[in-house]
């Protein structure tokens, strides 16, 4: 029987694995302007991790969580988000004690859901995130947005809507829970079972509820806004302002309420429709948090940060056709017989630390069906090895695109293949060889 991969995971190859790097990319370096720096918890966490802060009310704990007994009889659970390990991580090697504060890091790896498979919903996925941990101003919650806005504008995506909302400190929070619990306790017989529970254990997480039938109850329930101390009242506006000042465009929406127990006061999340018209969802998340770190043992600091699903990027960049296509080889080396293959292994080595990305034909064979082999994989140039090559110190060159080729000095291949792939007419700067002299004879890449 053929085995097949597990449902709801995906396999990344070719094109997919260029975007995904090229997001990486692009995501570390913006994050590396804004100070921050990486970090790389583990994918193993101790259940307990993430039991005492995503919350045993989230939807993520009580039915989502590859939670399984190790051979030692541990109870451990593959990450189904990042800040929970970050937060412990930090804590456990009193990093607070010993960097500048805040702690500014980023993430990039797989997590991990058991949730329903769909458009966007993937069981193991991948999350770019950041974490600002034990910073004191509602700045860094206005500057994480910031952010992330500019990470997406970066790649592209300008026309994002972010819905902020706040859930207010614990006073708040305790006061909006039983004016809900009063709302709902007579409309709750009717909703869906996940409510049912949702009621019991954390009333705010009702608002959530993706089911249409409950939508509408859901609509006219009590807004957070009506119970929010003076304190977080100001606060959300204060953060707001700071958005107005950056130009930076938000939605408020009174039902956000995120998934997870242990964001208080600014959350939010970005979304995007594709150009194909493809909605995949928020494409990123996150808001501020008061106990995660005391909860852990730490001191009584806060935090801010973000995550974003690759997968779901990627997918945009796709519809929108901005995606990044994969880096082929640019130089296809044919030894033209086996007794080659050493020659071949040995320039290919010296192309390769010259810079230039090369692949080998040890196969041999004929050689339309050689020069077949590199037009498929893309390369630009085909270097031949034959006999009399290796007898004459040369190298034919086959320029893949217009069908030239040349026989090439070995002595002189660098150069040759310097000004056939490396040589760029710059506008702006003059080119390296003639200084913006009209009549220079060298080759001069239209692309620049
Ligand atoms: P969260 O940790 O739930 O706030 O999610 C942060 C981001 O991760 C979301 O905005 C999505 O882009 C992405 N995400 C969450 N769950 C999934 C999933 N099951 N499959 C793919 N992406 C997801």
């Amino acid at each position: 029987m053929e085995i097949k991969n597990v449902k709801g995971t995906k396999d990344l190859f070719g094109n997919e694995i260029a975007n995904f790097q090229y997001l990486n990319s692009i995501m570390s370096q913006i994050c590396e302007l804004f100070s921050y720096k990486e970090m790389r918890p583990p994918v193993l966490e101790h259940t307990e991790t993430f039991v005492r802060s995503v919350g045993e009310g989230s939807d993520v704990v009580r039915k989502e969580m590859y939670t399984f007994l190790d051979k030692g009889n541990r109870s451990l659970t593959m990450r189904p988000e990042f800040t929970a390990g970050i937060v412990r991580m930090i804590v456990q090697n009193k990093l607070y004690a010993t960097e500048v504060l805040p702690i500014k890091a980023y993430y990039c790896g797989p997590v991990f859901r058991y949730e329903r498979p769909q458009l966007g919903r993937y069981r193991q996925f991948n999350q770019f995130g950041i974490e600002c941990i034990g910073g004191n101003s509602l700045y860094y919650d206005a500057e994480v947005i910031l952010l992330g806005y500019c990470i997406l504008s970066s790649i592209g995506l300008d026309n994002v809507t972010i819905k902020i909302n706040t859930l207010g400190d614990d006073e708040s929070r305790e006061n909006y829970k039983s004016a809900l619990k009063d709302y709902f306790k007579d409309k709750i017989d009717l909703m869906c079972d996940d409510c049912k529970n949702r009621y019991e254990i954390n009333p705010l997480r009702i608002l959530d509820c993706k089911v249409n039938e409950d939508q509408k109850v859901v609509k006219d329930a009590p807004k957070m806004r009506d119970y929010l101390s003076q304190a977080s009242k100001n606060r959300f506006e204060q953060v707001l302002k700071v958005l107005d000042g950056l130009q930076i465009k938000y939605e408020i929406d009174d039902n956000l309420v995120r998934g997870l127990d242990y964001y208080s006061e600014t959350v939010f999340e970005f979304h995007l429709t594709s150009k194909a018209g493809n909605d995949y969802g928020a494409i990123g998340a996150g808001g501020h948090y008061d106990k995660l770190i005391s909860q852990f043992g730490g001191p009584n600091l806060s935090g801010v940060g973000f995550s974003f699903g690759l997968e779901r990027l990627v997918s945009i960049l796709f519809d929108n056709n901005e995606e990044v296509r994969e880096n082929d080889a640019e130089i296809f080396v044919l030894p033209m017989e086996e007794k080659y293959n050493s020659n071949a292994i040995q320039l290919s080595l010296s192309l390769r630390i010259n810079g230039y990305s090369t692949n080998v034909n040890y196969e041999n064979g004929k050689l339309s069906s050689s020069i077949k082999k590199a037009v498929r994989a893309n390369a630009k140039l085909a270097l031949i090895i034959g006999e009399n090559e290796i007898e004459s110190n040369t190298i034919i060159v086959k320029n893949l695109v217009d069908e030239k080729q040349e026989e090439v000095k070995l002595d002189d291949l660098s150069s040759y293949l310097h000004s056939l792939l490396r040589h760029h007419h710059h506008d702006s700067d003059k080119c390296e060889c003639c200084y913006g002299d009209d009549d220079c004879e060298n080759h001069h890449d239209e692309r620049d």
